[in-house]
């Protein structure tokens, strides 16, 4: 069979699926899950795998489950991951009524690509014609939230980096793996579907912040406590004046929440935390303004003389698209989605820890452009279905085919080319050297 013959039979046989892949999805969308907690999502990824014969594991960084088809050669090995975890958005009309959690960030489109893909690689006999291994990634925690539940369970051992990319690293679940490709879905203002390549995003350091004063009755003996609420308020005002010092093209965020403000109206409150990161388009803006943020906090311990301890847990790295391995996917995306709609993207300020994967191995992350409403909010849907769900699942088992056919000339060249950033040991030494532990 010849490549092109390949390529049109896989399009066809994932075109054929479609309705198992809509299944999928919407069992995956009807019970969304936070990060390191999702396990029905994973129960329900490795039932499919053991359906479609896809020999696998379960249970790496806490949820994750990996499938491995075989190719006429195991030379090389390309991943296709999808993202398990949801996001808190309780005012969504589909969240889960207990946790709030909802799919707003498409991760459910990403496990419904990325089945698309193993079952259009079966259904077509596409692995006999292949001279290497595609893995089927289901990974967890890919959101960088509950950032206190998740440093207990760091405390506890069960993992040592708050995101799933990072502990999945760290565990050598990435050691036979050569490259790796992961979508996201994006907002479509308006027109047709599209697909950004080569966006970079932001890295950022989690932030722990505690705030302790002293109580006090808030009305008779005010003077006698210590105000850890307008510690924290003061904390972030400092940041406030610290921002006319970052540049534009740094891209910094600070975007802190308070999980814990006072307890009782009446009493002056004496222990107030917050979460945060600290987000840059570089690792130095990312240590500078680290370092001016951490300094504003303190300062508003000291007005008013309350204690703070500042947190830094490891984050994201910024992500960097590999060139090459993007003009495979560029072309298989301009067939589907027309030419015209392939654009290349701009810095994005958000982060995923497909940067830290990124830093080591030859990784493509393409937005998908096909939602209406915003990332993250109630009024998130997927405004194109077949764009979100099918033609992504296509042009990415199209890309595996260029890479692997043959005797998988494309990877090889690839991975020849490739200087990572970073190796496994300089990553992890890299991550371990933002931790500050309280
Ligand atoms: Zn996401």
């Amino acid at each position: 069979m010849t490549k092109e013959e390949l390529k049109s039979k896989v399009c066809q046989a994932i075109a054929d699926r479609r309705s198992d892949i809509m299944q999928l999805r919407n069992a995956i969308y009807q019970e969304p899950e936070l990060g390191f907690k999702e396990t029905k999502t994973a129960a329900k990824v490795a039932a499919l795998f053991r359906s479609l014969g896809i020999a696998h594991e379960t249970g790496l960084a806490v949820t994750g489950v990996k499938g491995r088809l075989k190719g006429r050669q195991s030379k090389q090995t390309v991943a296709v991951l999808g993202e398990m975890d949801a996001v808190i958005c309780a005012g969504h009309p589909d969240a889960d009524p207990l946790t709030g959690a909802a799919h707003c960030c498409g991760h459910d489109a990403q496990i419904a690509a990325m089945a698309a893909v193993a079952m259009g690689l079966i259904d077509s006999g596409a692995m006999e014609q292949l001279a290497g291994d595609v893995v089927f990634f289901a990974v967890p925690a890919e959101e960088y939230v509950e950032i206190t539940y998740r440093d207990k369970l760091r405390k506890a051992g069960s993992i040592k980096y708050l995101g799933g990319k990072a502990e999945l690293i760290r565990l050598g679940a990435f050691d036979d793996i050569d490259m790796a490709l992961q979508i996201h879905l994006a907002t479509k203002p308006e027109g047709d579907s599209f697909v950004r390549l080569g966006s970079t995003s932001n890295g950022f350091i989690g932030k722990l912040v505690h705030y302790q004063g002293r109580a006090a009755h808030a009305a008779m003996a005010p003077e006698e406590g210590i105000n850890a609420l307008n510690a924290a308020m003061l904390g972030i005002m400092g940041v406030h004046a610290q921002r006319e010092t970052f540049r534009e093209q740094d891209y910094v965020r600070f975007h802190p929440i308070i999980t814990q403000g006072g307890d009782l109206v009446n009493v002056v409150p004496d222990d107030v935390r917050m979460e945060s990161y600290v987000r840059a388009a570089n690792v130095s803006a990312l240590l500078t303004s680290n370092t001016k943020i951490n300094r504003a906090l303190q300062a508003g311990a000291d007005a008013v003389g309350a204690e703070v301890k500042i947190q830094d847990l490891p984050g994201y790295l910024p992500l960097c698209n590999n060139s090459a391995l993007n003009a495979v996917f560029r072309e298989n995306a301009a067939l589907l989605y027309g030419a015209e709609q392939v654009n290349v993207g701009p810095h994005e300020a958000g982060s995923t820890d497909t940067g830290d994967l990124s830093h080591i191995m030859p990784t493509i992350h393409p937005w998908i452009g096909c939602v209406h409403g915003a990332l993250h909010s109630a009024d998130y849907c997927v405004a194109d279905v077949e764009a979100g769900y099918i033609k992504t699942a296509q042009a990415m088992a199209l890309t595996v085919i260029d890479l692997l056919y043959g005797e998988g000339e494309t990877a090889q060249d690839i991975i020849a080319a490739d200087k990572p950033l970073l190796t496994k040991a300089e990553y992890l030494k890299f991550l371990d050297s933002f931790s500050s532990d309280a």
